[in-house]
């Protein structure tokens, strides 16, 4: 299964061109940072290994891609949340419903312990499947040092594109949750002089710096850009709604609705600074997600709204 070499597109936003690597179509299911950062996964041959292990949201990415990579592999998928909200149970959507379609076994954590505050999702699932060999635990989001593997394959297919690229002033460009995919892409690409320009969409910059020492990173880091307003994962921003509806109208591309839009809120500005540099943003999939958060931004400020310049 052939789950790289994605294409690169060009686009203007904003009466600036810049460049797309288009992770948002690796797979129908198992795409973007998730199929980058589970590929070893995917590539290594396991044959002990018959259920994957995960915990998170019910909303999250990661969970389609575990569910479709579980698929794959003919494995099963067991995956904890702390709770199920029960709207999402009556009426799956989004990475919820996929998951389910895929065959994911979600198991509600307040289900299974008495006291959710007093215990870590990673403890219980270290006692419950810890000794089992046909168990294998992936972290929330993908952040262990196995994603090193893929994210230095989609470096390497950076490269080989950048090779055609006369501007040396190139930036590679992508948001952070845990941090796991832009930290080793700016250790791949270091040593060949190309900066990577991140923002935490998950805490702020402590928290990110933070995140990538946790994995043992202490030398290379991603240039992290922050705004100054705080900004609340999950949350809805109308400035976020109205750069990510400005995109789609500007590219015909859609972003996902969690994390691009403040990434593009910290590099419009960035972009105005730096008229030099050629950008290439990593479109990191998850647009199962906007199945049910665009709804939740329409219910909010509206299908058409006016103010759509005001990111
Ligand atoms: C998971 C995810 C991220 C965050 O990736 P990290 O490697 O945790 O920083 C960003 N964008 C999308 C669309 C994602 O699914």
């Amino acid at each position: 299964m052939k789950l790289k070499d994605s294409p690169v597109t060009q686009h203007n936003v904003e009466g600036r061109s810049f460049y797309l690597k288009r992770d948002d179509l690796l797979h129908s299911h198992f795409n973007g940072n998730k199929a980058r950062k589970f590929a070893a996964l995917l590539d290594q041959h396991n044959p002990n290994i018959s259920r994957l292990i995960g915990w998170g949201s019910a909303q999250a990415n990661s969970l389609t891609s575990l569910a479709a990579l579980a698929r794959i592999k003919g494995w099963q998928l067991t995956y904890y949340v702390d709770h199920k909200p029960a709207w999402l149970d009556e009426k799956p959507m989004g990475n919820y419903r996929m998951a389910l379609e895929l065959g994911a076994n979600i198991v509600s954590l307040s289900d299974q312990v008495d006291n959710l505050e007093k215990c870590h999702p990673s403890d219980f699932i270290q006692r419950q499947h810890g000794d089992d060999d046909s168990c294998l635990i992936v972290p929330e989001g993908g952040r262990f040092q196995l994603a090193e593997v893929g994210v230095q394959t989609l470096a390497r297919e950076i490269l080989a594109w950048a090779r055609f690229e006369k501007n040396p002033n190139l930036k590679v460009a992508l948001p952070s949750g845990t941090g796991t995919t832009a930290l080793y892409l700016a250790k791949a690409l270091h040593s060949e002089g190309i900066e990577v320009l991140t923002c935490p969409c998950v805490g702020g910059r402590d928290y990110l710096v933070k995140q990538f020492q946790e994995l043992n990173e202490f030398d290379v880091h991603p240039t992290i850009l922050q705004r100054d307003a705080k900004h609340h994962f999950g949350k809805l921003y109308q400035e976020d709604y109205a750069i990510w509806r400005l995109l789609y109208e500007q590219t015909d591309i859609e972003f996902d609705l969690l994390y691009d839009p403040l990434m593009w809120r910290c590099l419009l500005p960035w972009l105005a600074a730096n008229p030099d540099a050629t950008v290439l943003y990593v479109h990191q999939g998850g647009l199962l997600g906007n199945e049910t958060m665009l709804p939740r931004y329409e219910r909010k400020f509206g299908a058409r709204d006016n103010s759509i310049l005001s990111w």
